[in-house]
This record gives structure tokens, sequence and C-alpha cells, in this order.
């Protein structure tokens, strides 16, 4: 049910979408040896031949990052670059999603990121606002988060997506809308796709960095948002029985923006949102450009 942008980066050039083809014998599809980044675009709502781009260099460097873990020398500037001629090749007119994808492009078939040939592409969709109003329910993933000493976590390595997909289908077949992973300690790391905060005493809390989450660039806007409205804030270790004790729960990402989470497992969480729905707002008023002290985090790329 997607629409696809109708250009795509591909090997270097800008093509049809539909004529951007990879062979079955692809490395990166059979070892997952990939990485991803995924970004907003909107267009300018006091300018409908603008699209406003939401902290592109974080994007940018973040897929920088998660290149070199592969072996894979891209500067952060030529992807912000490429995006850039991305949107301008695409002239979107609605509200999409940019999913640019780094990956081992060779034919080869021994699992190594050494003299194996890479590529950069960058597709986009069509993607409107959605937002479950009431909140999401979360069931706590038997599968646990993968271990920073098994693969580098803090880039957005493909692979580790099958126990991302392990745990959302887990969550789903019973009856839940998304899940919550533990680490291999047993404290919250994430959701599937998503990081994750809750609120305790007034104070917001997220679990810290080397709690194998992935660097959210939406959870690293929280954080700074709640910080300038004075709202407390804390980095640290979350305990699951802290999830159940929270005031409030609510998960972060690029396509979720801010998701409540209205319960977990078998306990239900307070339908009063004081903290997130600050935040929520004030989220959507950077993004569409409409808060001057934060007019630094976002891009505007003229159609025209
Ligand atoms: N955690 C995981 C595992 C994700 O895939 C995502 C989505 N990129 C996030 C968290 C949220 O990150 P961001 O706010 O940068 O989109």
């Amino acid at each position: 049910p997607y629409t696809y942008l109708p250009v795509a980066f591909f090997q270097n050039r800008f093509i049809p979408f539909t004529d951007a083809k990879i062979s079955i014998a692809t490395h990166a599809l059979h070892y997952g040896t990939a990485a991803f980044g995924g970004l907003r675009g909107i267009i300018d709502p006091q300018n409908s031949q603008q699209v406003l781009l939401f902290r592109l260099d974080r994007h940018a460097a973040r897929l920088s990052q998660s290149a070199r873990f592969l072996h894979y020398d891209l500067p952060a500037e030529k992807i912000q670059a490429s995006i850039v001629e991305f949107v301008r090749h695409n002239r979107p007119t609605k509200s999409f999603y940019i999913r640019p994808l780094v990956y081992t492009s060779d034919l080869g078939i021994a699992p190594r990121l050494h003299e194996v040939e890479k590529d950069c592409l960058i597709y986009g969709i069509e993607l409107g606002d959605y937002l479950p109003a009431d909140g999401v329910r979360c069931r706590i993933s038997s599968w646990c988060r993968q271990e920073d000493r098994s693969l580098p976590l803090r880039g957005k390595i493909s692979g580790a997506y099958i126990t991302s997909s392990l745990a959302k289908t887990e969550a789903v077949a019973s009856g839940f809308d998304e899940a919550i992973l533990l680490t291999a300690q047993g404290k919250v790391s994430e959701a599937t796709g998503m990081n994750i905060f809750i609120v305790r005493n007034g104070q917001l809390i997220a679990p810290d960095v080397c709690q194998d989450v992935l660097e959210g660039i939406t959870r690293d806007s929280v954080l700074t948002i709640a910080r300038d409205l004075g709202i407390p804030v804390a980095e640290r270790p979350v305990d699951k029985s802290e999830l159940y004790a929270a005031e409030e729960v609510f998960l972060s990402g690029t396509a979720a923006k801010i998701t409540p989470v209205k319960q977990i497992e078998s306990y239900e969480l307070p339908s009063e949102r004081p903290i997130a729905n600050r935040l929520r707002s004030m989220l959507a008023a950077i993004v569409e450009d409409r808060e001057p002290a934060y007019r630094n985090w976002v891009d505007r790329v003229p159609l025209t």
C-alpha cells in the first residue's frame, strides 16, 4: 500500500524508481550487511514550493557512521548533498519518508566487509501523519535486544532488524501493537523501531545510550526540548518494573514521532499524559519550522 517517489538514487545516478533493481546474488540480501537511515520530508506549510527536512545533518552523520562500521567510507556531506538532490528530483507534493541505504552490492558469497563492493541508494515513499490517538499496547518481548559486543548497535545495521521483526510479529500475534525489548542484562532498551521514555514523579527518563539503544535523533530532540522547557530529565538504566510504575510511557521515532503507550503487558497506564503532550506539540511546531529558536534543526529545500 506504499506510493513510492518516482525517482531513486541508485549506483550514483538518479533514475526511475522502477528501474532501480539489484541482483538475487547481492551480498547484503544474504548477510544483512547493510545499514539504513530514515528521515521525513514535509511540504513547508508556509510555502508549498519548499520542502522541510528535520535534522538532515544528524541523519547524514549517523548513516555515515553506520557505513564506517561496514568499512564503507561515505562522508556525511556527500549523503546530505545526495538527499537534497533526491528531493529536488522528486518535487514531492505530499509528506514523505526518505530511506537511504548503504549496502554490500557485491555478488560474492563470503561473509566479510573487506574487498566487497558497496553502494548507497535512496528511495522515498509518501507518508502522512499517523498517530494512534489513544496510544499503543505493548508487550515485553521474549526476544532480547542484541548487545553492543555482538554488533555496533549505534549504527542502524540492517541485520539487527531480524530481532525487531521477530519481536514485532510476536507482539502482534499475541494481540499487542508493539514490543518493548530488554537488554541481555534485563534493563529496558527500546521498541522495535522507536526509542522509549518514561515519566516518574514528573521526571522524564530515557534509557541511557549504553543500554543497547539506537541513538535516535527524535530521542535526542525530545531530551533537548525537555531540558529547554525546564522538565527534569535523566538518562539512566531503566528497570522493567518502572514501566508499570510510570505515570507516562511513550515511544519516539522519525516515523512514529511521539506515540503514547496505553498498556504494557497487563498493566494499564494513566490516560493523562501532560509531558508527552507538551513534547509532542513542541516537536510538531519545530518540524514545521514554527519555532524560531530551533530553526537550525530544519533544512529548507526550494523546489523551484
Ligand atoms: N530505535 C530503532 C531500533 C529504530 O529503528 C529507530 C528508527 N530509526 C529509532 C529507535 C528511532 O530513531 P530516530 O528517532 O532517529 O528515527
